[in-house]
């Protein structure tokens, strides 16, 4: 008899479970849109042209293979916090930014988690409801307690503004709000500027801490510097905040495991000491991260060739996405018959759309059209080509009605 037989059989993760179903259906009509991954209209994966250049540099530059420091690799660190706030922001410029590399959103996330849970006993994080599906993993592993603020309002199919402060408020004093910098997973719905400035002046008045998931830098708008508006908002305001980036999205490197937690805070000082523990934190749990995509998002991001050339081919993914977008909105409105109204898919940004199909739905686009995607009626518009939006229409027509 086994000494693991106590241990049950866990359940398939909600998202990646996704695609493990996808794999094992052998229909051609076949639509895997449950992982937010970009896929070219032959929806095969994409490995960005610059991504090719930059590692062909480095294979020229023969670099070595040696452990990188705990924090990362310095010139990684430098950029990615460049990209995030602007070089010529205050916070970077008076050194009050502790950055360190993590293993991409969700490490970095981890990360921040673990710096909570050790010097903030107690403080609760709030998450948006609806969330990515691994907010609640991470915090729950981490033993940090967390609850949620409302978000989505399924009437509007658009944002409950109104309840997001209510729930902000009402919030123990200085608990950690975390908010998506742009393109929020999965509903597609972002505030405004004007909101994110009332969002801004509860968390102030609460004496609350900012906590930014930006993994999706550059996708929701095509532009970087528009896509990090949010978090430049909150950072102009003198505020200590937490930011934790991804590369996973903006630059393909998904297997790469890139990405970085910066913590702003109000002295230079005081982001020495929080960067000292980060790494505390990291040293026992992988000791020092990798060093390939960290060099990949240096070269193009320190390089004005290619950082342009990266911008260019990150306008037209998000361009792709966006006439798939309006695609499926058209199909949509012309075969529906029953009048309902599909322009809040025009109003979603970013990768997903949130369809409003509840579980049951969702199953039968799985079931009965092989469409694939998470049981809370997200579809990721990144694995949809133009030529597929007619059928997807039609499936999401029939399981709606
Ligand atoms: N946060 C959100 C909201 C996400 O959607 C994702 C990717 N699905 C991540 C973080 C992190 O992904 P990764 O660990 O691949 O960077």
């Amino acid at each position: 008899v086994s000494r693991f037989e106590g241990i049950t059989m866990a359940p398939p993760d909600p998202i990646l479970g996704v695609s493990e179903a996808f794999r094992a259906d052998t229909n051609d009509l076949k639509l895997n849109l449950g992982v937010g991954a970009y896929r070219t209209e032959e929806l095969q994966p994409y490995v960005l042209n610059v991504v090719k250049k930059a590692e062909n540099l480095m294979l020229e530059r023969g670099e070595n293979k040696e452990y990188l420091p705990i924090e990362g690799l310095a010139a990684f660190n430098n950029v990615t916090a460049q990209l995030l706030f602007g070089a010529d922001n205050p916070v970077i410029q008076q050194g009050k930014v502790a950055t360190v590399q993590g293993l991409s959103g969700t490490g970095s996330l981890r990360l921040a988690a673990a710096l909570i849970e050790r010097y903030f006993p107690g403080a609760k994080v709030l998450i948006s409801s609806p969330t990515w599906g691994n907010h609640k993993n991470i915090f729950n592993d981490a033993r940090v307690p967390w609850s949620e603020y409302r978000y989505y309002d399924p009437k509007t199919v658009g944002l409950d503004f109104n309840g997001m402060i209510d729930d902000i408020k009402a919030a123990p004093e200085g608990s950690f709000i975390l908010l998506h910098g742009c393109a929020h997973n999965p509903t597609g719905i972002d505030p405004t500027l004007e909101q994110w400035e009332k969002i801004a002046d509860v968390i102030q008045e609460k004496n609350h801490i900012p906590f930014f998931d930006v993994a999706y830098q550059g996708f929701a708008s095509g532009s970087l510097d528009e896509d990090a508006a949010s978090v430049r908002l909150f950072a102009a305001r003198g505020m200590e905040l937490l930011v934790a980036q991804s590369y996973s999205k903006n630059l393909g490197l998904y297997a790469e495991r890139i990405g970085a937690i910066n913590v702003v805070c109000s002295s230079s000082d005081a982001a020495a000491r929080v960067k000292s523990q980060l790494k505390r934190i990291a040293r026992p749990m992988y000791s020092n991260p990798p060093v390939h995509g960290a060099r990949i998002v240096a070269n193009i991001v320190g390089d004005p060739a290619l950082f342009k050339e990266w911008k260019d081919e990150m306008e037209l993914m998000a361009g792709r996405i966006k006439g798939v977008r309006q695609k499926l909105f058209n199909s949509l409105s012309a075969k529906d018959k029953s009048g309902k109204d599909w322009s809040f898919i025009l109003k979603q940004i970013g990768m997903f759309s949130f369809t409003g199909l509840n579980k049951s739905q969702s199953d039968n686009m799985t079931n009965k059209w092989h469409v694939y995607m998470t049981k809370d009626g997200r579809i990721s518009l990144a694995g949809l080509s133009l030529a597929k939006c007619e059928y997807l229409a039609d499936a999401i027509i029939d399981s709606y009605h």
